[in-house]
């Protein structure tokens, strides 16, 4: 059974799906991988890396893609979907509501697996992209708001005076907003955040974290309660009072990371641009949901908008394509801790199994039968 290793072609896309520890394990498996010549240096690993690995570097992204099992970081594209293999099987990050080329999976047989929709089941954490990258994006999140703003992090006492630590606000306390909370505590920072789930409150506290509390009525909070850790849709009053904590806060803030986002939607507009208005000059906001709608009124997609209040909006789409080391290798485990149960050892075949419940949902193209349907 043959793995391909295609170099990405998604402009800024710096991660690569397969590292040699992980290209390793699958010719222990029996498989024979082909890298795309090229396809790690981004992310550190080197043609003789993958080679010493086990893996056979190839010239072209035609030979990496016509393999029985694709590993790919973004979608394929229509360019790359002409070359993969009649009826191969696909691991991406298929973003499958803003896809355009499902219909060209179709067409080709393919048998798609999305990656981000693994089910947030306990079993599942090892092989969950989104969780992965959510997490070194959180954090890279807070060095680049670090980077753009003009002041500095923690309190210091200087014969010359005393300098004030920075006031961080979190909006989304997921996975990334958790990890960009620590790291603005650990550069010494103030930190307050918010959520719509309740159950962040103590996850922000226990980091160090202020909470900043959007009331909530007892029905709000059973919807709350009842989502199994996702985001409920929220009542128009309660936006109304969010829409007011997140005024006073932002107004007072030096940096800004909002996070939140509703897997497979639009995100939620969090920031107005009545509130960016009233920020301080050289205050900052990275917009980490850019790339699906936005939380900040104003932000754009890889631009940074400076306001006339002189406030900075980072808009980068990729945040994780920018610690493209760290992200690949995590990025690479998650694929193969998916794949390795379904390893077959006397035949060294890997075969979905489309009865298992964690990867039942992933499944956008089953052998060229569109299964998925985008929400209403
Ligand atoms: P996400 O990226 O989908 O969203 C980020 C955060 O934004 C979430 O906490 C969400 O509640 C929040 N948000 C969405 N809309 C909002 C709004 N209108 N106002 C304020 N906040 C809003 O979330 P995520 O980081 O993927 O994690 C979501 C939850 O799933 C967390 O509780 C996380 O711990 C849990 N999780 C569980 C597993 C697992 O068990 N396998 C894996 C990953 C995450």
């Amino acid at each position: 059974m043959q793995i391909g290793i295609p170099a990405e072609t998604l402009a800024g896309e710096t991660r690569v799906a397969a590292t040699p520890e992980t290209v390793k394990k699958f010719a222990a498996m029996g498989c024979e991988v082909l890298v795309q010549s090229g396809a790690g240096l981004a992310s550190s690993c080197t043609n003789a890396a993958y080679e010493a690995a086990g893996a056979k570097v190839v010239a072209t992204a035609a030979e990496a893609l016509n393999t029985d099992i694709i590993l790919k970081v973004a979608a394929p594209s229509a360019d790359e979907t002409a070359l993969i293999k009649q009826g191969a099987t696909v691991l991406a990050a298929f973003a499958p509501h803003q896809n355009d080329n499902l219909d060209a999976y179709v067409a080709r047989g393919l048998t798609c697996v999305a990656m981000e929709l693994i089910p947030r089941i306990t079993r599942a954490q090892s092989s969950d992209i989104l969780s992965s990258q959510a997490n070194l994006a959180g954090y890279k999140a807070v060095l680049l708001g670090a980077n753009e703003y003009a002041g500095l992090f923690p309190m210091m006492m200087t014969a010359a005076g005393t300098i004030k630590p920075a006031r961080i606000v979190v909006l989304g306390v997921g996975v990334a907003g958790l990890q960009a909370i620590a790291t603005g505590k650990r550069l010494g920072a103030v930190v307050e955040a918010s959520d719509l789930r309740p159950a962040a409150k103590e996850q922000v506290e226990s980091l160090g974290g202020r909470w900043l509390d959007v009331p909530m009525s007892d029905e709000e909070k059973a919807k709350a309660l009842g989502t199994g850790g996702y985001a409920w849709q929220p009542s128009p009053e309660y936006i109304r009072d969010q829409a007011a904590v997140v005024d006073k806060a932002v107004s007072n803030a030096n940096i800004v990371i909002t996070t939140a986002q509703i897997p497979g939607r639009k995100a939620p507009v969090l920031v107005k641009a009545e509130t960016v208005a009233k920020m301080k000059p050289g205050s900052v906001i990275i917009d980490m949901a850019v790339s699906s709608g936005g939380n900040v009124e104003g932000s754009k997609l890889d631009e940074i908008v400076i306001t006339e209040n002189g406030a900075r909006i980072v808009g980068i789409g990729n945040i994780p394509a920018l610690v493209a080391t760290e992200a690949s290798a995590l990025y690479s485990r998650n694929l193969l801790n998916f794949l390795a149960p379904m390893h077959n050892k006397e035949t060294s075949e890997i075969v979905l199994n489309r009865e298992d419940d964690m990867v039942r949902p992933t499944l956008i193209v089953d052998a060229g039968t569109l299964i998925y349907k985008k929400p209403n």
